[in-house]
């Protein structure tokens, strides 16, 4: 094998950096042996990708329990299904945060180890506090969550059902909760967008039918906002046997001032349930760390469906001490911005127009059915988001770093041309 590819699998084995902090296998070594992580010189360089020596990769195998925290030898040769052989591929397909979690995440979990063989209760309560904290409610308001994607789940479960419990959402939106709710029987009834791609709260309210109705804001592939006076409007009107879930993972992305979190609703209104997650700003998608805010007593009644401790601790330390990280938030926010404005730029200068967005992520309209093209980018090694049906000329990228959105961007006007 030429020595180069032996190198990028040695940088593959040992994971990605993030763009501020320590990189990541640093915070491994330290936490195993800190003098042997000293003394490797992992240099950084320009790209932020790792230079180990082969020596010194060996010892740090050598390392005692290092050797069982780096992949196993067979991942050497068995690569995810995402990442090519080359270790080239740009991946703008899941709306993830290419930064990483934030460094004080990584060194909590590193901290951590040694607590794997006790079960998490006491960490549920540090981040439950925390988060009850945070925005500004009490503690039996918080629900936490193997993703958010477990507390759509848990909705879906506990407030739609066969016997008339029906599930309203925009069409398009988040995919997830509306094949949750068909599975557990239940109607599923879907509102197209209004011409500004914000949810049709009218017709949405009309079409409900008791059960739940699930609004995302920012919206879910199209990074759109409903309107904040609309939807405090919505809320105020909707009839209190009818759940709302506004799901709110993108959240922080959005600073439009026609924008609002919905949290501080909560208190008023018994029907309200709003989630959020630790896998977009916070860069956790693969720890699994999300969690909704309600009353206490919808909080009891998922609760009562939901898996004991379904949060596994590694998650659980990350997301407490990203909290307490002031920098990860608005540094994820700018970065993202930054990128976005150059994607955009670059997309308007090739003559098309992305949908505003409030999140990381663009769609846009590609003026010809996205299929064919999502899979001619993927022959560039840049992946793209699937199709919508709803909107079959519009593709979804999500904003990696900006040399990321150079390849999509180049790919694009390759496949384009
Ligand atoms: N909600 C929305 C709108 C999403 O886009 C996603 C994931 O992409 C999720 C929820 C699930 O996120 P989690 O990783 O917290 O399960």
């Amino acid at each position: 094998m030429p020595a180069s590819n032996e190198k990028k699998r040695i940088q593959f084995a040992l994971g990605k950096t993030a763009d501020w902090g320590p990189p990541f296998p640093y915070h491994f070594a330290a936490a195993i042996r800190p003098r042997v992580a000293h003394e490797i010189v992992l240099s950084v360089t320009a790209m932020n990708t790792i230079s180990i020596s082969r020596r010194d990769f060996a010892r740090l195998l050598g390392a005692g329990t290092a050797a069982a925290l780096v992949r196993p030898a067979d991942s050497f040769g068995k690569q995810p299904e995402h990442v090519s052989t080359d270790g080239q591929v740009v991946r703008l397909s899941a709306n993830e945060n290419a930064y990483g979690p934030s460094p004080k995440a990584l060194k909590a979990m590193t901290d951590s180890f040694t607590l794997a063989c006790r079960y998490p209760d006491e960490h549920n309560n540090v981040l439950i506090d925390k988060l009850a904290k945070l925005n500004d409610v009490h503690r039996d308001q918080i629900l936490l969550g193997d993703g958010s994607s477990e507390i759509l789940k848990l909705c879906t479960e506990t407030f739609t059902d066969k016997e008339g419990g029906s599930l309203v959402s925009a069409d398009p939106t988040f995919e997830a909760i509306l094949e949750q709710a068909k599975t557990n029987g239940a109607e599923v009834l879907k509102v197209p967008l209004t011409s500004t791609y914000a949810h049709d709260l009218p017709r949405m309210l009309s079409s409900a039918k008791g059960g739940l109705i699930y609004i995302c804001n920012p919206n879910n592939p199209t990074a759109s906002i409903t309107l904040k006076d609309e939807l405090r409007d919505f809320i105020a009107k909707t009839p209190p046997e009818i759940m709302l879930l506004v799901d709110e993972a993108y959240f922080h992305f959005a600073d439009s001032p026609d924008y609002e979190s919905v949290i501080p609703l909560v208190k008023e209104y018994p029907n309200l349930i709003v989630a959020r997650t630790f896998s977009k700003i916070y860069g956790m998608a693969g720890l699994r760390c999300g969690y909704c805010v309600a009353q206490k007593q919808t909080i009891d009644r998922m609760r009562s469906r939901q898996m004991w401790d379904s949060v596994n601790i590694m998650a659980l330390v990350a997301a407490s001490a990203s909290l307490d990280d002031p920098d990860q938030v608005p540094n994820g926010h700018r970065l993202n911005k930054e990128a976005r404005t150059f994607t955009i730029g670059e997309l308007e200068k090739l003559g098309y127009k992305t949908i505003p967005s409030h999140a990381n992520f663009i769609m846009f309209d590609c003026k010809r059915p996205v299929v064919p093209l999502i899979e001619a980018i993927k022959q560039q090694n840049v992946h793209v988001g699937r199709l919508f049906p709803a909107l079959p000329n519009h593709m979804r990228v999500t904003i990696g770093k900006k040399r990321e959105m150079e390849s999509f961007v180049a790919a694009f006007q390759q496949v384009t041309a």
